[in-house]
């Protein structure tokens, strides 16, 4: 019988590809989202590429009534709860924010789950939960030490997480701690759109080659690395939609097991520099991009990449896409959608 998904914050950029992986693995999907930082049209592509619609509400993850009632509508198998705020200099300005929507609005879904009797959840978690360890690659259980109040809320809700599975016969979960993830969908119909300023190195550098921003600042080229800009592991967002479903098979296919929540990483294993990113960039695009060197941006760690051995061998998944395919697919959606959704 086909399994229904609740995807949280489904019509997002990691959730529109998980949606669309979900649905060509032979699930059904639930969407839930608020769209305060994303666009129905995700959706709507979804539906087009698969010629599966999701089911799509529109919703607040700290609403317990309207989850109630897509509880009551839908016979929902897992959740994968990916809703949330995710804009790590906004969380410094406005903490209270991201406890309310990340923490809030997890207790409040994961209390639901409790009265309609759903028992399994995937947490989108985050590697900006191991802050800055001395030595890499992490492990899942490397120390934990999240630099900024978006990480402590991710951190916050794993142990959540832990301790109610942990406490409630039935439950299995698992937390799926994300490394840089990028690029998009190979169809170039869907893919990231931030709203404003884009923080993140890959949106950015994709807002220079359409020509929406002059030049691509590098943050630092004094650390201690090859050409002096920082390593981070950047992982094509549909590896990452396919471990989504690798969890999910997973967690529906071991129902006796006993309770549990494992820590999964998902990431390739492989650091790459901004100058490197950057070299990618111009192979993909075929044209120069602006850049200049700033100094570092406060609060960003030196070197960040996985160790992903605990992927592969829990849940047979590795990653299949390399930096260049990241960079050509990443800018097939740029090309095709300079304004995104809009
Ligand atoms: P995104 O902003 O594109 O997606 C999040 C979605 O959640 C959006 O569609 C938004 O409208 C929705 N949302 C926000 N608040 C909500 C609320 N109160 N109720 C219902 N829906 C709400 O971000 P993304 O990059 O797709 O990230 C998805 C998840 O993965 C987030 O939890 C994020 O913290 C986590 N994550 C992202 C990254 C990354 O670099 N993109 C890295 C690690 C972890
Ligand atoms: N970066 C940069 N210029 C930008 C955005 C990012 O040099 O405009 C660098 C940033 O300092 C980091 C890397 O690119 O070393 C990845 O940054 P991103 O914000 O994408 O990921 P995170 O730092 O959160 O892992």
């Amino acid at each position: 019988m086909t399994k229904t998904i609740l995807a949280t914050g489904g019509a997002g950029y990691i959730g529109s590809h998980v949606t669309l992986e979900l649905l060509t693995s032979g699930y059904e999907v639930v969407v839930f989202d608020n769209l305060s930082n994303s666009s129905a049209k995700s959706i709507e592509r979804v539906s087009r590429i698969t010629n599966g619609a999701p089911h799509f509400i529109e919703g607040d993850v700290r609403d317990a009534s309207a989850l109630d009632h897509l509880f009551e509508t839908f016979s929902i198998d897992a959740v994968i709860h990916l809703a949330g705020l995710k804009a790590v200099g906004e969380s410094v300005a406005h903490p209270e924010r991201y406890y309310d929507v990340n923490v809030a609005g997890s207790t409040t879904l994961f209390n639901a789950m409790f009265r309609h009797n759903v028992k399994h959840a995937v947490f989108s978690s985050s590697a900006t939960v191991y802050g800055e360890p001395e030595t890499m690659p992490l492990t899942e259980s490397s120390p934990t030490g999240p630099l900024n109040p978006y990480g402590a809320t991710k951190l916050m809700v794993e142990q959540i997480l832990q301790d109610i599975t942990g406490a409630s016969p039935g439950w299995r979960s698992m937390i799926l701690r994300y490394f840089n993830p990028v690029g998009a969908h190979v169809s170039g119909e869907i893919g990231e759109d931030p709203l404003g300023f884009p923080n993140n190195l890959f949106p950015f550098i994709a807002q220079v080659a359409t020509g929406h921003r002059d030049l691509l600042q590098i943050f630092g080229d004094d650390y201690n690395t090859a050409d002096g800009t920082a390593i981070r592991d950047y992982i094509h967002v549909m590896d990452l939609a396919r471990g989504h479903v690798k969890a999910i098979d997973y967690l529906l296919a071991n129902e006796s097991k006993e309770n549990s929540t494992p820590i999964v990483n998902l990431g390739t294993g492989v650091g790459s520099s901004v100058k490197e990113v950057l070299i990618a960039w111009e192979q993909a695009c075929g044209f120069p991009i602006k850049s200049e060197i700033t100094a570092r941006r406060a609060g960003d760690v030196q070197i960040s990449y996985a160790d992903a051995q605990k992927a592969k061998e829990l849940l047979g998944w590795e990653t299949l896409y390399d930096l260049p395919r990241m960079c050509k697919d990443h800018w097939r959606w740029q090309k095709g959608n300079p304004e995104g959704y809009r």
